[in-house]
């Protein structure tokens, strides 16, 4: 049974990078029938923050990536850290190093004098017939693993393909500190082992931990999972995707009026390939959903895309749908909206790329529109005044359909002789605001009859 697990460090707010290692975990849950575990990863105490889990929820569950077990906290699994610390102590797989910070330092120091990686020595690692040096006096030991000596870690990553480390390159981690606090590599293990996690997805910023982690994994007498490491997210400058950068948090999207499911799909692609599909919905990328179809090189977010997925979605989204989401929208800008919203979604939603859009123009179908000063200027002037003054006296009594409206304009361009843009242009400007506006016909019949013959008198 496939377990997979999103485990993000509640440091900062989690961008759009960051909600992609909790994606392809997700789905690969999802499209196999598995259990998707969320785990906040909170022992950073100084730079964790309350706020930070809460964006990491709520971009979650906006997304509609749900988890089936968690979220697991760390920090209240610190109990069950230091049960397995003494565990590895009574079988001898840990053991007390009392190098001092400052021997720790001089070491460091040479070793780099000597072109050499620094690493731990082994100074305090107990072997058969070697004498440990005296333990100073009130010194409270680290713990460092027992890493294997000779041989290398070997991972076939779904990713990146075989690696192979050397144990030689790896020294004995400190996985305990002196006041008994676990370190960030071993409660991973513990974690990935106790939650029984069979697929470790996540970005590959830690594929220098995995040897390491590997080694922990079989101390604790188990096999590793299989290992996914997905490459960086870069920003538009081509740097990795991060907060001091100026990326977004994930919420700021949702509040800008992109699509859950358009997320998901410019997110899905920003790593993953199914042929050439470029829009797909929720359904056919879990069905297509597989770790042989990850992308090995770094992916570039790009606005300009996400806007252009958003508004595909968008387009092909249910009048009924959007209106249920046009209708919260406006409902926060203290407007009710009433049976006309469907349509008007209708109508507009092939010219927007985000719903904020497609609710300023439903908006203006419940408020009043000061029309844009310049195209007032350029559309309304003396020489259409009588045409619109006629208008108004023929929509007065006229049935209120989109047929009717279009028979009465062209009954006044018939009797002033003029053409279709020349009216239909300032009456666009007076009733809507502008005249960027789809068929006028079916904007005034979309429209209140009272308002439309209070605009165009207005004039
Ligand atoms: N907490 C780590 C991070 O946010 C992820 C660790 C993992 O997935 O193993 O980068």
């Amino acid at each position: 049974k496939v377990r997979t697990r999103f485990a993000p460090s509640p440091t900062g707010f989690i961008h759009l990078g960051n909600i992609r290692s909790a994606l392809y975990p997700w789905a690969f849950a999802r499209s196999q029938g598995g259990t998707f575990i969320l785990r906040i990863e909170d022992t950073d105490t100084e730079r964790s923050s309350q706020e930070a889990v809460d964006v990491i929820l709520e971009g979650m569950e906006w997304l509609g990536l749900d988890h089936d077990e968690g979220p697991f906290y760390q920090m209240q699994r610190m109990d069950r850290y230091r049960e397995v610390l003494e565990e590895m102590k009574a079988k001898g797989q840990v053991y007390p190093c009392y190098m001092s910070v400052q021997e720790l330092d001089a070491l460091r120091e040479r070793q780099m004098a000597a072109k050499e990686k620094p690493r731990y020595d082994g100074t305090w690692r107990p072997e058969p017939g070697k004498t440990l040096p005296p333990v100073p006096e009130g010194v409270q030991p680290v713990w460092r693993f027992r890493n294997p000596v000779g041989g290398s870690v070997v991972w076939d990553d779904k990713v990146k393909g075989r690696i192979e480390i050397s144990n030689d390159e790896l020294d004995d981690l400190v996985i305990a500190r002196p006041d008994g606090t676990p370190t960030y590599n071993f409660c991973v293990v513990v974690d990935d082992v106790d939650m029984q996690i069979t697929h470790v997805i996540r970005g590959d910023d830690h594929v220098n931990n995995t040897p390491r982690q590997i080694n922990i994994f079989r101390a604790l007498g188990y096999e590793p999972p299989v290992f996914a490491h997905l490459p960086t997210v870069l920003n538009a400058d081509g740097e990795k995707m991060s907060k001091r950068r100026g990326a977004k948090p994930v919420t700021w999207y949702r509040d800008q009026g992109y699509l859950p499911d358009a997320m998901v799909n410019y997110l899905a692609r920003l790593g993953w390939s199914h042929g050439d599909a470029e829009i797909f919905s929720r359904e056919q990328f879990l069905q297509w959903f597989d770790l042989d179809h990850l992308g090995r090189s770094a992916a570039q977010f790009d606005e300009a895309k996400l806007r252009w997925v958003n508004a595909q979605h968008l387009k092909a989204m249910a009048d009924e749908s959007l209106a249920l989401i046009v209708g919260d929208l406006l409902k926060q800008r203290g407007i009710s909206a009433d049976a006309r919203l469907p349509a008007i979604c209708g109508l507009f939603k092939d010219r927007c790329d985000t719903t904020l859009v497609l609710a300023d123009w439903a908006q203006r179908f419940y408020v009043d529109v000061t029309p844009n000063a310049d195209e007032v200027a350029k559309h309304i002037h003396d020489g259409v005044r009588p045409a619109i003054s006629m208008l108004a006296r023929m929509l007065e009594g006229c049935p209120w359909t989109k047929e009717d409206i279009a028979e009465a304009i062209k009954e006044t361009l018939r009797a002033t002789g003029m053409k279709m843009p020349q009216l239909a242009m300032p009456v666009r400007v007076l009733v809507m605001g502008t005249a960027q506006t789809p068929s006028v016909d079916a904007v005034l019949s979309l429209s209140l009859r009272e308002k439309v013959l209070d605009r165009l008198r207005s004039a």
